[in-house]
């Protein structure tokens, strides 16, 4: 069958559905990825990331003999034109949760007609048709919802395609500008990099082992998993870490620490469920809260957020940190978003969009899911605020990290 593929965050070759159903049934295939419009507003890292990412994916399709067309245009303006100009008879991508990717989708599909439509379900570790409850009913604490779906329902096994036997159709080239890019140490973007992390941070290394105890930790690299960007983009995907868990947890050690990875993909999960049950809310200052909240729209305290000028040094390295690198840790995003939001009392929706421009692992539900529940406009009622110094002696006892990052006059 002749098809076209439309490639979007879900960049890879193992695990992916679209690319075993082309094996099983594709001819002549359209590969295709839309590169976002925005993406010359981006921090340097970010575009590197991104960049990188692409090239690898292209490498690892060339290997088949295949080729991946990128287009800077719209996907509604392109794939109806395309799909008339070359006879194709099936449309394939992932199904995304985040409001503006879901509306594209639907911007694409009404425009078709007598085409075979195939939307994947593959960006998370549980299978949204296997909830145990419809989205719109989905907890709004995300302990129940845990409690609904953890040991209840199966995670279904990542596929695996040996062969890419289907032929694939060349557009012209469009020339790309990624203007300034700049790498960030550790990370470089695609899925052969992708993989080798989860090999080095499960079987080369063991630092899963005591992922429990360093996950807070800011400053070594093996302190949390760092699988985030690659997931982001779906460079690998989370029913393939999930299996690498079971597989340790299987041949060397089952612990709190690699229950508690398990625990953050939850996270991962819900989020993605809560973008798609409160749609474009999760944009709006108010969030989900039913309670009304004002945030003061100064320029001046934003910025000083932003470049690290605050009164509080924690902070400031932390976003000094994101300014260098497109990274921030867990701790920190949680430190800072607080206090952007609580403290400064600064309208957050600029907070997150920063973190949008900047973060080399940006994905709309985690972003704006997490900016809701820091904020106090998600589902967390409890009008938690962070005192920096606190936070510092306790996960930063030594100043490393603010030495690091505090910029020297
Ligand atoms: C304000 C704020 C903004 C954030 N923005 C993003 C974002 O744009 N993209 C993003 O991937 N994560 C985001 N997070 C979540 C979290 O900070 C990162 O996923 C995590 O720091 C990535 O590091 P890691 O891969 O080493 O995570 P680990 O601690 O090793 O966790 C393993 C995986 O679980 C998932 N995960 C962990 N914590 C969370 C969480 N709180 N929410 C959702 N998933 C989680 C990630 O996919 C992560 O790779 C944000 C958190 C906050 C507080």
């Amino acid at each position: 069958m002749k098809a076209l593929y439309w490639i979007r965050n879900d960049l890879r070759l193992l695990d992916n559905l679209a690319i075993e159903w082309l094996c099983k049934n594709g001819s002549e295939v359209l590969l295709i990825y839309f590169l976002p419009n925005d993406f010359k507003k981006w921090g340097v890292e970010r575009r590197n990331f991104h960049r990188e990412t692409l090239e690898n994916f292209k490498e690892n399709l060339s290997r088949f003999g295949l080729s991946l067309n990128i287009s800077l245009k719209k996907p509604a303006e392109l794939i109806p034109q395309l799909i008339s100009e070359h006879q194709v008879e099936a449309l394939l991508f992932t199904k995304d949760f985040a409001f503006n990717e879901a509306l594209e989708e639907k911007l694409v599909l009404d425009q078709l007609n007598g085409v075979k439509i195939l939307g994947f379900d593959q960006m998370t570790m549980l299978h949204q048709e296997d909830l145990p409850f419809a989205i719109q009913d989905l907890p709004n604490l995300f302990t129940d919802f845990k409690n609904k779906v953890e040991n209840k329902i199966p995670i279904r096994p990542p596929v695996e395609t040996q062969e890419l036997n289907f032929k694939s159709i060349n557009l012209p080239h469009e020339m790309i500008d990624w203007g300034s890019v700049k790498s960030t140490p550790n990370f470089h973007g695609g899925e052969t990099f992708g993989l080798q992390r989860v090999q080095d941070y499960l079987w080369n290394t063991d630092s899963i082992k005591t992922y429990f105890e360093t996950r807070n930790g800011m400053i070594s690299f093996n302190d949390s998993s760092k699988f985030s960007p690659w997931l982001a983009n779906g460079s690998i995907s989370a029913r393939f870490v999930f299996q690498e868990i079971q597989k340790y947890e299987e041949t060397r050690e089952k612990s709190k620490s690699t229950y508690w990875i398990f625990y953050e993909l939850l996270w991962r999960d819900y989020f993605k469920f809560y973008a798609k049950k409160f749609g474009a809310k999760i944009f709006m200052p108010n969030g989900i809260s039913k309670k009304e909240h004002t945030f003061e729209n100064s320029q001046e305290n934003f910025l000083a957020w932003k470049e690290g000028r605050t009164a509080e040094p924690f902070i400031n390295a932390n976003m000094n940190e994101l300014a260098k690198t497109g990274w921030m840790s867990n701790r920190g995003r949680q430190n800072v978003a607080n206090y952007l939001a609580k403290t400064m009392k600064v309208n957050w929706i600029w907070g997150a969009e920063w973190f949008e421009t900047m973060l080399i692992d940006y994905d709309p539900c985690s972003n704006w899911g997490n900016w809701n529940y820091n904020a106090g406009v998600g589902t967390d009622q409890r009008d938690r605020i962070f005192h920096p110094p606190n936070q510092a002696l306790r996960y930063d006892p030594e100043n490393f990290y603010q030495n690091k990052w505090l910029i020297k006059e």
